[in-house]
């Protein structure tokens, strides 16, 4: 990829995230179903706000897909209400929930596209929450692209919809959970530190408006 003159490889700016934060070792979740529910609670809300419903959700030992899909729907949203969209999030949920408890292992064994493929039927799951799923909770290789990968790699002059932004990720980095999850990871938290505090002066990134990679 030729930036301002010269070749700049994503596995360059995953140095510098990762030596800037350091190890991130995400999703925060105790199981692999935690992070399905977290990656549709998430969806337009702080992390705090789904923080607070997965601590309700456990308080009422709901976060399993059997106990979730036949929970009362009443007491569901009032568990979740504190991430916005409560009502269609709890349908959501149920759907969501339901469907792992009947096809789980079959899951975890499918290709990766057709995961992709299944999990985008449901509904409420888009391109990034299926992807979350697909590396977080199931394990698989498959790059998470969110608003702070478009805004930083917006920033060093490269645009582009979620495929593409996707495919570029994908077919330069080696195909490694680890590095697809820790990568993604390290993207959302320096969007977080410094981004939204609008702290350019001190990006490792970008220094007046040219790449210092
Ligand atoms: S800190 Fe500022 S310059 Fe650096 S990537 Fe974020 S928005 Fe762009």
């Amino acid at each position: 990829m030729e930036i301002f003159g010269y070749k700049m490889r994503l596995i360059d700016i995953y140095e510098h995230l990762f030596e800037a934060l350091g190890r991130q070792d995400w999703w925060p979740a105790d199981t692999p179903f935690e992070v399905v529910v977290g990656a549709l609670l998430t969806q337009q809300t702080r992390w705090n706000n789904v923080e607070q419903a997965i601590s309700n959700l456990k308080e009422h030992s709901l976060l399993e897909p059997e106990a979730l899909a036949s929970a009362d729907t009443d007491t569901l949203e009032e568990l979740i209400r504190c991430t916005g969209f409560y009502r269609q999030k709890a349908r959501r949920l149920k759907n969501l929930a339901s469907y792992f408890y009947r096809y789980e292992d079959a899951l975890m064994d499918m290709p990766v596209d057709e995961l992709r493929r299944e999990l985008l039927q449901l509904d409420g799951v888009g391109e990034e929450t299926a992807d979350s799923i697909i590396l977080y909770a199931i394990d698989k290789p498959k790059f998470v692209i969110d608003a702070y990968t478009r805004r930083i790699l917006g920033c060093l002059g490269i645009d582009g919809n979620y495929r593409m932004l996707q495919q570029r990720f994908e077919s330069e980095l080696v195909h490694d959970v680890d590095i697809f999850k820790e990568y993604h990871a390290l993207i959302v938290e320096y969007g977080k530190q410094y981004c939204t505090r609008h702290r350019c002066e001190d990006c490792v990134l970008i220094k007046n408006g040219k790449t210092i990679i």
